[in-house]
């Protein structure tokens, strides 16, 4: 019988590496790894980086200090590996810079973990950033009923990973590499599978997944919204969503997908980046805002109550106040139910670095207050139209207060209703009763047909 062993994975960034970190963890438990919420008690910490985010790699080696000063006081022999894309970025200088790092491992490579932890344990100091020939989806282990359970009855499937768009700000196309879509039978298995475990919504996610042409079951390449049907015939498989999005690749499979399938949730995430035609340009971002609106136009049409979010840079090198105006223009116009917005910061190797024309912070500061202020009152404005609305929301989690349950509204909204009798995994139609800045409070209307349970034990044993 193998020992057990503890696993602490600090995961930073997007979905995917929540996806990845999951992966990761399902990969050691058959290496007999257990998982931790606390490094101290760990045999194996990973930290799962992104370089999406300014400084992403100091802060890597700030976090790597302090494990390395843990170990030094405690004495403990503790594995230390980098993993995500910081790892594939910058993997020969972390283990120049970072002694105490024992192995450097790149998304595309973690079915390889354990043999290279194996290699670790010998003494040696490994690093793997290689893209492999082989798929990395054949070797990793489908995760446990207990893994998915602990999870909740929500779930990530990774449909595709890389980008080609080569948008002048990202490394994407550096860490992640080409577009690679998975085949539709593979996803739809995984699928199958955690549905069988009690998994009631699905978010299918890539760097550009939308983007997704994987081959069909007939041979032929399908398309997000064809994969899309085809998952929305998985019976106990009552959601789906999918992020994040380019908009040049909203073809109109995807939008009649909206229109077609009641599974898919109304709420888009379709990062826009800029409201001007110039700095979209610039931004290699192949799109204007017409194209833009145009599909914001054509999503309204087929489902009127879908809300979007997305993503703004400010202050992208040449930006001018005119151009800027644009941006809040067209978040004006849009009227996003959320959005992310970021001060543009220069990553090494991008296009974009090298630009002459860099915007002094202080403007960037000031623009990026200024759009704020828009979107956080388009949000505002959503979150209240939802007062005196009837959905139904999925059970996720407990509340704070005893007998309270959080579940999410279609628009990703935590939802916190009083539902002693309700379980983790039900599905429960709601009137909207109040709306606080960070969560909906709801009144429960009926119980759906208990059709999400994912256990028949009660809450405190979910828990447990
Ligand atoms: S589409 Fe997204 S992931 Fe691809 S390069 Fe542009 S910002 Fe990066």
């Amino acid at each position: 019988m193998q020992d057990t062993r503890k696993l602490y994975v600090k995961s930073f960034g997007c979905q995917m590496n929540v996806y990845d970190a999951q992966r990761m963890a399902d990969t050691l438990a058959k290496e007999g790894y257990v998982e931790t919420q606390d490094p101290a008690d760990a045999d194996l910490v990973i930290l799962n980086t992104c370089h999406i985010r300014e400084k992403a790699a100091e802060k890597v080696y700030s976090e790597l200090g302090r494990l390395r000063k843990a170990k030094q006081e405690t004495g403990s022999d503790t594995m230390i590996a980098v993993a995500g894309c910081v790892a594939q970025a910058e993997g020969a200088e972390i283990m120049k810079r970072a002694p105490v790092v024992d192995l450097v491992v790149g998304p595309q490579s973690y079915h390889r973990l354990p043999e290279m932890l194996a290699r670790a344990r010998d003494g040696k100091r490994v690093v793997d950033t290689e893209f492999p020939t082989e798929d990395k989806f054949d070797h990793l282990p489908a995760p446990s009923l207990a893994a998915t359970k602990k999870r909740g009855p929500t779930a990530f499937v990774t449909v595709q990973e890389g980008c080609d768009k080569f948008c002048t700000f990202c490394v994407v196309p550096y860490t992640r590499g080409a577009e690679v879509s998975r085949p539709v039978a593979k996803i739809v298995g995984e699928a199958r599978a955690l549905v069988a475990q009690g998994v009631r919504e699905i978010t299918l996610i890539g760097q550009n997944v939308n983007a997704f042409h994987g081959e069909g079951p007939d041979g032929r390449t399908w398309g997000l919204g064809r994969l899309l049907e085809e998952l929305a015939g998985i019976d106990r498989l009552e959601r789906l969503r999918y992020t994040t999005s380019h908009p040049r690749d909203m073809d109109d499979g995807l939008i009649a997908a909206h229109r077609d399938l009641p599974q898919l949730m109304p709420y888009l995430h379709l990062p826009v980046q800029s409201g001007s035609d110039r700095v979209l340009a610039a931004m290699n971002r192949k799109h204007g805002r017409d194209l833009y609106f145009g599909i914001i136009d054509k999503l309204r049409a087929v489902r009127p109550d879908i809300a979007l979010s997305s993503d703004f840079i400010v202050g992208f090198p040449g930006e001018t106040d005119a151009e800027f105006e644009e941006t809040l223009d067209l978040a004006e116009r849009v009227g996003f139910a959320s959005a992310y917005s970021f001060k543009y910061s220069s990553r090494p190797g991008t296009p974009a670095a090298e630009h002459d024309h860099q915007v002094p912070e202080d403007v960037k500061s000031e623009r990026l207050a200024r759009l704020h202020k828009v979107l956080e009152a388009s949000k505002t404005a959503f979150d209240r139209s939802l007062k005196g609305r009837r959905f139904d929301i999925l059970l996720e989690k407990p509340g704070r207060l005893p007998g309270q349950l959080i579940g999410r509204s279609p628009y990703l909204q935590s939802v916190v209703v009083t539902a002693p009798h309700l379980h983790i995994g039900d599905f429960v139609t709601v009137d909207i009763t109040d709306v606080g800045p960070n969560s909906l409070a709801g009144r429960i209307v009926e119980d759906v047909e208990d059709q999400g349970r994912m256990s028949d034990r009660p809450l405190a044993a979910m828990e447990a």
